[in-house]
């Protein structure tokens, strides 16, 4: 019916265009509203009326001008291109856990669809160190009890993957280390001994003879015993590629959500998201929304009447050193506290240089301080603690980023992923990007105690042909 108004107001316009004179303009202006009167009532329309309101400008222009409000303004379904699609279920969160959880939902044959907002793993997991904990750093502080047996399985599991045996196939992931090192400063190794007693019995730590070293160790002349965990680095930002090759198809860039993007049908119940990425829409129904999307989770909840599940923030300020020599360390240093003083591993950028990604309690302590007091306890630490180590043309840099996981009531890290249920929604949080595989057992468990099943239909996505993909969050030493 727009189509009808516009089809009478069409010869009037170009008129008005080429005519600045009163009286013909305003005697095809009532030309034209009579048109248009016809074409209302013949076709019952009244909601397009109020753009065609006129508008007065200031007289001192010497004539009257009507000004047309845009025609398409309240008509987004002819001028968008606007799409509507019924899924099982709506992944919001493109980091590791919403990457997992993805492939694994359609490898079983749910139909379903992740939603970024940003770049894949800009959140937490593009930053995190990459490395694969099976328990044995938690051994050191004692809290390694009932999530003892969960954590120690992952390794396991990712390693699976890796030769393209486990559940998912993770071939092209790039292994950094095989192992975590774990030196200390101090005589520690009848503690770390103990510390580490039921897993060197297990054949996960190995205590290692000088000849054994590796080369950075050796040249820096550590003193004291080195440990051998068997804890593997991956390149973080190779998983996040290899996670989205497999899963491309499902995978879809929005705009920001914003609180009228959740769809609710008559009865206020939750029937999905409307998503928009520049002029393109999408109306995305699902049976299970599924937010993995990090201390993004907390900003959604905010559109939900509370009680929601709460979250928590632990803040760190991590550390990147750039030096002109090819030293390779996966270590963690030890100093009689519970917490590693420094955790270090080591990455290239894409330039080809080295860098080492520093965490620990330089990190966490590092909270407290500015970035400029954080960049020189960084520089003092290296060479506090590698003095014989050159680090020519040291240049270091500190960046703030916040661990989201779900509320504890003592602020401390969650022992395990966690996940919670509210209407339509899962809500989903790793804890640890190890646990990545864990959390999307718990996400297919919570599936089938709903209900909600594998369909087993392929999902015609010819329609989003058009829709971008999001691209893949860079490195910090690449910012
Ligand atoms: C510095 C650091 C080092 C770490 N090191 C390790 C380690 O070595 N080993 C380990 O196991 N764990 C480590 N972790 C923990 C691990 O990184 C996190 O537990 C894990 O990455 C969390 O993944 P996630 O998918 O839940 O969230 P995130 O990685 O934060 O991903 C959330 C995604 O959701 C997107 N998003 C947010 N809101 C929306 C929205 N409204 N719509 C659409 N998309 C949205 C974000 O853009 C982001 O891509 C580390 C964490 C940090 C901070």
């Amino acid at each position: 019916m727009e189509a009808f108004v516009l089809q009478a107001l069409a010869p009037h316009l170009f008129f008005y265009q080429r005519t600045k004179g009163i009286y013909p303009l305003s005697l095809d202006l009532r030309l034209c509203c009579l048109r248009i009167l016809t074409i209302l009532i013949t076709h019952k329309v009244t909601p397009v009326v109020r753009s065609l309101a006129p508008r007065r400008k200031p007289k001192s222009k010497g004539y009257i001008t009507y000004h047309l409000a845009n025609p398409y303004a309240n008509i987004a379904p002819m001028s968008y291109n606007s799409l509507s699609l019924k899924v099982d279920i709506i992944v919001i969160g493109g980091g590791i856990a919403g990457l997992w959880a993805i492939n694994r939902l359609t490898q079983l044959g749910y139909q379903a669809l992740l939603i970024e907002h940003q770049a894949l793993g800009s959140g937490q997991t593009i930053k995190s160190q990459g490395i694969i904990h099976g328990g044995l750093k938690y051994a050191l502080n004692g809290i390694l009890g009932l999530d003892g047996a969960a954590i120690q399985d992952m390794p396991g599991r990712w390693q699976a993957c890796l030769k393209g045996e486990g559940e998912l196939d993770l071939r092209a992931v790039e292994l950094l280390s095989p192992y975590q090192y774990l030196f200390s400063t101090r005589s520690l190794t009848a503690q770390l001994a103990q510390s580490f007693a039921q897993f060197t019995l297990q054949g996960k730590v190995d205590a290692l003879n000088s000849a054994d070293y590796p080369n950075f160790f050796q040249a820096a002349a550590i003193k004291g015993k080195i440990l051998r965990l068997e804890e593997m680095v991956l390149n973080v930002p190779s998983v996040i590629k290899t996670l989205a090759k497999l899963s491309e198809p499902y995978l879809l860039k929005i705009d920001r959500l914003t609180e009228n993007s959740w769809l609710r049908n008559q009865a206020q119940e939750l029937e999905g998201l409307e998503l928009q990425n520049g002029q393109q829409r999408l109306k995305l129904l699902a049976d299970c929304i599924l937010m993995t999307a990090g201390s993004g989770n907390a900003e959604m909840l905010q559109c939900f009447p509370s009680p929601t599940p709460r979250m928590q923030h632990r803040p760190l300020q991590m550390s990147v050193a750039k030096f002109s020599e090819p030293y390779e360390v996966f270590a963690h240093c030890m100093d009689g506290q519970s917490a590693p003083r420094l955790t270090i591993t080591t990455h290239r950028t894409e330039a080809g240089e080295t860098v080492w990604y520093l965490g620990g309690r330089l990190a966490e302590e590092g909270v407290q301080r500015s970035q400029s007091e954080q960049i020189k306890a960084t520089e003092l630490e290296l060479k506090t603690l590698f003095p014989n180590m050159p680090f020519s043309n040291l240049s270091c840099s500190a960046f703030r980023v916040d661990r989201a996981e779900a509320w504890q009531h003592d602020g401390k890290k969650p022992a395990l992923p966690t996940l919670y249920e509210m209407e339509k929604i899962i809500i989903a949080w790793p804890t640890k990007l190890a646990f990545a595989p864990l959390l999307a057992d718990l996400i297919i468990d919570s599936l089938t105690k709903k209900n909600i099943l594998p369909t087993h239909r392929a999902m015609d996505l010819t329609a989003l042909q058009t829709w971008p993909k999001p691209l893949i969050a860079k490195p910090l030493w690449e910012e």
